[in-house]
């Protein structure tokens, strides 16, 4: 699997840090996790368009991570509508009421288009597990707020990646990773400067540990933490790899 950090930013992005969203690629699929500001234009810098993926999948609703997603579906519509572009069926993936927040969007912004989309699905998908085409991918509902938040963890050759979305230290986060080769997660908040309800890297560290974690990508970055050393924090606890993630970084597994 080849994994690329679009955005590794949160709510504050900026050029260098744009909003959540993480392109995972098997041998023939195209999959989005999230889609926060600045998804899209990141994903043409890498010659991808909405019509070349095959599968979203939304960790929570909150706007850092799905305030592409309308947009990107419009586009597609309007690609295949006036351009001539035949899109293969798209597949979005979500939380508890993942197609009313579609239709609700829609509907806020006056260009309700969702019944002319062409073959794009919404699913629900929360503690459960998925096999879809060469890979299968597992919910795991975590504790974000009040949102009907969940971790995804995909496996495919054999290998195994986690995307945390946004969670606290919780009982979900931990059975999510236990054994994967790469967990890339929400480090919002350094050691000293707590943000609720997410991940302080002592506890990114300590939960990697327990669950025997081969490499964690840091990533859900906030300004206050940029002059920060993440990993060393990190490494505190945890004797693996650690790696701060970059916009458009690229890793395999
Ligand atoms: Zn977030």
């Amino acid at each position: 699997m080849k994994i690329t950090l679009l955005g590794t930013g949160s709510f504050v992005s900026d050029l260098e840090h744009m909003g959540p969203g993480y392109l995972l690629e098997t041998d023939d699929k195209k999959i989005l996790v999230d889609t926060g500001c600045g998804v899209q234009i990141q994903l043409i810098k890498l010659g991808i368009n909405i019509y070349d993926l095959d599968y979203i999948f939304i960790t929570h609703f909150h706007p850092d991570h799905t305030v592409e997603l309308y947009s990107m579906l419009v586009r597609r519509y309007m690609l295949s509508a006036f351009y001539g572009k035949d899109p293969r069926p798209l597949y979005v993936y979500g939380p508890k009421g993942i197609a009313e927040f579609i239709k609700g969007i829609a509907k806020i912004h006056q260009l309700d288009l969702v019944p002319q989309f062409k073959e794009i699905y919404f699913e629900e998908l929360v503690d459960k597990m998925k096999e879809l085409d060469n890979f299968s991918v597992e919910a795991f509902a975590v504790d974000h707020l009040n949102s009907d938040a969940v971790s995804y963890r995909f496996q495919a050759e054999g290998k195994k990646v986690v995307f945390s979305g946004d969670t606290k230290l919780c009982e979900g986060i931990q059975k999510a990773i236990q054994d994967v080769d790469l967990f890339i997660t929400d480090c919002s908040a350094p050691k000293d400067n707590p943000i609720e309800p997410h991940l302080l890297t002592t506890e990114i560290g300590e939960i990697s540990k327990k669950a025997n974690v081969k490499k964690v990508v840091l990533s859900h970055l906030l300004p206050l933490g940029y002059d920060t050393d993440l990993v060393s924090e990190v490494k505190e606890k945890f004797d693996g790899e650690v790696v701060l993630g970059k916009d458009l970084m690229e890793l395999e597994v």
